[in-house]
């Protein structure tokens, strides 16, 4: 059975739902939290047969190790080797989205590091996920809380969709502040494994140097994060990235003979535009606030699949800072399926 508990308010049991949840993850269980960037699905990073079941809930390949989470610097220093040179800069960076890659401490099961020698770890800075780790007082090693190749849960009604009877505890705290995964970044050559809200120029300002953009990389062997290789956020329907002038779409939709037949989503000037062509739309908010477009991106991702039309399409964004995490959720989420103003779209039709 999952115990639910309702922390969206300030309430005068949450100091007590936090220590039941702490109590579960202690004794081996599974507890979903919320963090800032999405909803984790947490256990013990010291339990290896806890972190096994969390591979089995979500269908995770066992090769896609999992983020700890920890509450202190104390705590971090106990499953990873922190440069000492990093050390002082994490300290003012953390809490927040920036995950570190590392080497491992010998304590941290294989289970954990999907067989790597490294780890990777973050501070999140969200009262109840450290309010959380610090009760339970072990590191909670947690993946986001989705079904493995679903999108994230950025609100506890999704995770409970996901996970109901199959974790012991659900914490409901609302939707998350951010709404995309932390970024990645491996300390040892200072490269971006995963971009997030946690943008290159932060990287720039508190490392001193640009970060290499690694998750950029294409047709490598072997990628150099596990989770790389792996399709992702996908909505259960088709999805297409339009590529061209978004101000031009109205009329190629109109042009196809394809009015009415998709849900589009995109920023709130968009959906107006696109409002008499589509069967409905999905807007993600303000264009001129990135922000708010990855708040809303895996809910509405989520919200497709409940729409009657057949696929969706997405609007392209402004690859510059939390835009460059956004389109490559984006684009994971499309599975390379696009169209663009040039080619039209009759080919978008025929897929
Ligand atoms: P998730 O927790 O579901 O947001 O995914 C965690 C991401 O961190 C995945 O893309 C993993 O491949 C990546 N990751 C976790 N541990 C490591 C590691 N030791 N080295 C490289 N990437 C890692
Ligand atoms: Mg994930």
């Amino acid at each position: 059975m999952t115990m639910v508990l309702n922390l969206r308010s300030a309430s005068r049991t949450k100091t007590r739902s936090i220590r039941s949840a702490a109590d579960i993850i202690r004794s081996g269980g599974i507890v979903v939290f919320p963090t800032e960037t999405v909803y984790g699905i947490g256990a013990s990073a010291f339990n290896e047969d806890a972190c096994r079941k969390i591979y089995r809930i979500k269908g995770r390949a066992p090769d896609n190790p999992l983020i700890v989470h920890v509450s202190s610097m104390k705590m971090a220093k106990s499953v990873g080797d922190i440069p000492a040179r990093y050390s002082r800069i994490l300290s003012h960076e953390w809490p927040g989205p920036l995950t570190v890659v590392v080497k491992a401490k010998e304590s941290v099961p294989k289970t954990v590091t999907g067989g790597l020698r490294t780890v990777a770890m973050r501070m999140p800075d969200n009262s109840i996920a450290l309010e959380l780790i610090k009760r339970s007082g072990v590191p909670i090693a947690a993946p986001s809380a989705n079904i493995s190749k679903r999108p994230s849960s950025t609100d506890a009604t999704n995770a409970k969709r996901y996970f109901m009877g199959k974790v012991d505890a659900i914490i409901d705290s609302g939707s998350t502040e951010i709404g995309i995964e932390s970024t990645v970044l491996r300390l040892s050559d200072l490269s971006i494994l995963r971009p997030g809200s946690y943008t290159p120029e932060h990287v720039r300002e508190a490392f001193g140097r640009w970060p290499k953009m690694a998750f950029a990389s294409k047709g490598v062997s072997r990628p150099p994060s596990p989770g790389m290789k792996y399709r992702h956020y996908s909505p259960e329907k088709p999805i297409y990235l339009f590529i061209g002038d978004i101000g031009r779409l109205p009329s190629i939709i109109k042009r196809s003979g394809s009015s009415g037949k998709f849900t589009f989503i995109g920023s709130k000037e968009s959906c107006a535009a696109m409002k008499s062509c589509s069967a409905g739309v999905l807007d993600l908010g303000n264009r001129s606030r990135p922000h708010e477009i990855a708040h809303n991106l895996f809910s509405a991702l989520i919200a497709l699949d409940s729409k009657k039309s057949k696929f969706g399409i997405i609007e392209s964004f402004d690859e510059s800072g939390i835009g460059i995490a956004i389109m490559n959720r984006i684009r994971k989420a499309c599975s390379n399926k696009y169209f663009s103003d040039e080619k039209g779209f009759c080919n978008l039709i025929e897929g």
